[in-house]
């Protein structure tokens, strides 16, 4: 075979000028507009240089490609208007996966947000007295119903997530002073949340005390000063600390609060709305325990247990909370009405007591003997494929997301192998499904847990299956 030299096989391609005036090309031109079809035309030939470069086309397969540059430049401007944000099928099993988007929205909840989002509506305005209003309010009222049953004044508001919530609360509560946390706390949450980085940004002085393993109410009561502002609670989300450990209670923490007249704030991370012993998941605690326990101001997530969006919620004595809303961080912290839509909805669900209606709920209140049912069905439908196994496991889902890091839930998994496929080869040809399937991997077999996947997305595996079998 007759051998190109590289720069023969540069002359061979078109320059972006000769490409978009091709008639297909042109054509596309005209349909999608010229910016974009320009762009891809370049995306397209900048490509072939680069294989030609690197010597991974001969002739014969440059010919190919340049017969096929129209298609090729069509494909690039399609993906140029494709979502960047897709809808993603989960069956790891972690309910509350971080990088898949955490608490899945139910459909009451998005049906509300779509009414508000397609009008105007009542965010900053009180239609009674027809004047200016807080958007405050949406969320405050429900809250009050949900904490009707806590002896005390409480106020909620509203922020865009946990980590704006600690940042704010600090900064307003202890800026230019000091805040007493124990050493144990000193967590770092997903996404480099860092207790201290937090806090030397809210301009409070971190006062360290205790050990990692031990602190006692006396190492705080010690460390106070006139300079203290707040105690410090951080609930250990992401890990445990056991064997030789102590720590004071909340209520002996809230009472030193007391005593000395220092406020006591805990952030609680993952905040549960309602008792999670029923569903099976007994060490997380939930906001009522830390209302209950006389805590000042609790902060925690919209989107990990709550089930709701993305958000941050402050919860605590009303004159705190005040305070913490005249900061001018509040401001530049404050969420749009899409959340208090969602998330007043997503409340109004507890308010009803439907906690069906909250998918993560859902999800992790699943029977394992219901997934395995809907897994054993799963595998059935394999079997006529001789190049699938599929085997039904017992497994373990975990919450995820910053909630009950020592606590799974049991389930039933499904083993598969494709043939010729490695289990990361498997798992890669899932994820590039549409729409994509993002599986675990364990002992060199993909594990697919159903309970993170709605009975509605089973369909879409099965297919995935049988093609990449096929
Ligand atoms: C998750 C978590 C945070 C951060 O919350 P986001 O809503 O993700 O910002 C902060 N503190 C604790 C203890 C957490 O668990």
């Amino acid at each position: 075979m007759k051998t190109t030299s590289k720069s023969d096989l540069f002359r061979k391609l078109p320059s972006v000028d000769e490409l978009v005036r091709s008639e297909a090309v042109a054509e596309l031109c005209a349909r999608e507009g010229r910016t974009v079809v320009i762009e891809a035309a370049r995306t397209v030939l900048e490509r072939l240089r680069s294989e030609i470069a690197a010597s991974a086309v001969d002739d014969a397969r440059l010919e190919l490609a340049i017969g096929g540059l129209a298609e090729a430049v069509e494909r690039e401007v399609l993906q140029a208007f494709a979502y960047s944000l897709r809808r993603v099928i989960n069956a790891t099993g972690v309910v509350l996966h971080t990088n898949l988007g955490r608490a899945p929205l139910g459909a009451a909840v998005l049906e509300h947000a779509h009414e508000i989002a397609e009008g105007y509506s009542n965010l900053e305005f009180d239609i009674s007295a027809g004047e200016r209003g807080k958007r405050d309010v949406h969320v405050d009222r429900v809250f009050r119903q949900i904490f009707a049953n806590v002896p005390r004044p409480l106020s909620t508001i509203v922020v865009n997530n946990n980590a704006a919530a600690v940042l704010l609360s600090l900064s307003a509560l202890a800026e230019g002073g000091e805040v007493i946390v124990s050493r144990g706390e000193l967590v770092e949450i997903g996404g480099s949340f860092r207790i201290p980085d937090v806090m030397a940004k809210s301009g409070a002085v971190l006062q360290e005390v205790g050990t990692t393993n031990r602190t006692r109410l006396a190492d705080y009561e010690r460390a106070i000063t006139e300079r203290t502002r707040l105690l410090l609670r951080v609930h250990r989300s992401n890990f445990q600390i056991v064997g030789f450990t102590e720590q004071p209670s909340l209520s002996e923490l809230a009472a030193l609060g007391r005593k000395h007249n220092i406020p006591v704030m805990e952030d609680l991370g993952s905040g549960a709305l309602v008792d999670l012993r029923t569903f099976g998941v007994p060490e997380e605690p939930n906001v009522f325990d830390s209302l209950q326990a006389s805590v000042d101001v609790v902060t925690y997530s919209g989107d990990k247990l709550l089930g709701g969006p993305q958000a941050g919620l402050l919860t605590g004595a009303p004159e705190l909370i005040a305070r913490i809303r005249t900061n001018p961080l509040f401001r530049a912290l404050r969420v749009d009405k899409l959340i208090y839509a969602t998330l007043e909805a997503t409340l109004l669900a507890y308010v009803r007591q439907q906690y069906d209606a909250i998918p993560a709920l859902r999800m992790i209140a699943l029977d394992a003997v219901e997934i395995r049912a809907r897994a054993e069905r799963l595998a059935q439908a394999f079997r006529p494929l001789d190049r699938v196994q599929a085997e039904v496991r017992d497994g373990v889902s975990v919450i995820g997301g910053g909630a009950a890091p020592g606590s799974t839930l049991p389930t039933a998994v499904l083993a598969v192998t494709v043939a010729n496929y490695s289990a990361d080869e498997l798992a890669a040809a899932l994820r590039s499904n549409e729409p994509p399937i993002i599986a675990r991997v364990e002992d060199d077999r993909v594990l697919l847990d159903l309970r993170t996947v709605d009975p509605s997305e089973e369909a879409a595996i099965r297919a995935a299956i049988e093609r990449i079998a096929s």
